[in-house]
């Protein structure tokens, strides 16, 4: 009998810190030696802990960090909760729509998208962290599969064509223009809204004409990528959020 789809998420806590409750993921790892801390719109506040540590540990080591806890979810409250994504959150954006991702354990490993809007993750070890590499595989597959589209298509009617097309995991940037005519792209573009995506396309492409962020550039972006302004603002805000 086939094992069913089911959610998978870093667990969370809730834990008392001075008159609030603030709630955490923890990320436990076999590779993880001491407790650490962090915190990002699309994660909420992380603690990262060696496997098998209790909760009164966390609690103690929040304590610790009290000040710097309680300041910076105050500074993410709010808008954030509602923007966590997988693992950290219900849902992960493909194409700029939230998808509620499943896994099940099974012995090929590969990702189904289906109608509803789910991905469907299936895993050998079944584990958050091998569902997260396929999923990042499949998002990368993905990503290549439609920025070469992409280029091809917005090339011609620009009238420029890109030697090659490379999809990266880039740290930070959305895309890249390199002397002799490559593009590279950021594979999390995936996740954004196909105009975002196009808007990325196009600047890069322009890029093979002009070097510069000169009038003429942003004349010839414009010109091809009629919601610019709105997608430079929307990488702004929410790039953050295009992590798997
Ligand atoms: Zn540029």
């Amino acid at each position: 009998m086939a094992v069913p789809y089911a959610p998978i998420a870093v667990p969370r806590m809730e834990v008392v810190l001075g008159h609030r409750t603030i709630g955490c993921a923890v990320l436990t790892s076999g590779r993880t030696r001491r407790l650490g801390l962090r915190i990002a719109p699309e994660s909420g506040l992380v603690v990262t802990a060696p496997q098998g540590t209790g909760e009164q540990a966390i609690q103690a080591f929040l304590e610790r960090h009290r000040r710097w806890v309680l300041r910076w979810t105050a500074r993410l409250d709010g808008e954030t909760a509602a923007a966590r994504r997988w693992p950290y959150g219900p849902t992960l954006l493909y194409r700029g729509d939230a998808h509620t991702v499943l896994v099940r354990q099974a012995p090929a490993s590969g990702v189904a998208l289906t109608r509803g809007r789910r991905l469907l993750v299936s895993a050998r070890a079944g584990s958050l962290e091998s569902a997260r590499r396929i999923l990042r595989r499949w998002l990368m597959d993905e990503a290549s599969r439609v920025l070469a589209q992409r280029v091809e298509v917005l090339g011609a009617q620009m009238g420029t064509e890109a030697r090659q097309v490379y999809v990266r995991n880039l740290r930070a940037r959305w895309g890249s223009c390199w002397p002799g005519g490559s593009l590279s792209f950021n594979y999390r573009l995936i996740m954004a809204p196909p105009a975002i995506l196009d808007y990325v396309v196009v600047h890069e492409l322009a890029h093979l004409r002009d070097r510069s962020h000169s009038p003429r550039f942003w004349a010839m972006v414009a010109g091809h990528a009629p919601l610019l302004h709105e997608a430079r603002r929307w990488l702004r805000t929410y790039g953050a959020l295009l992590s798997v």
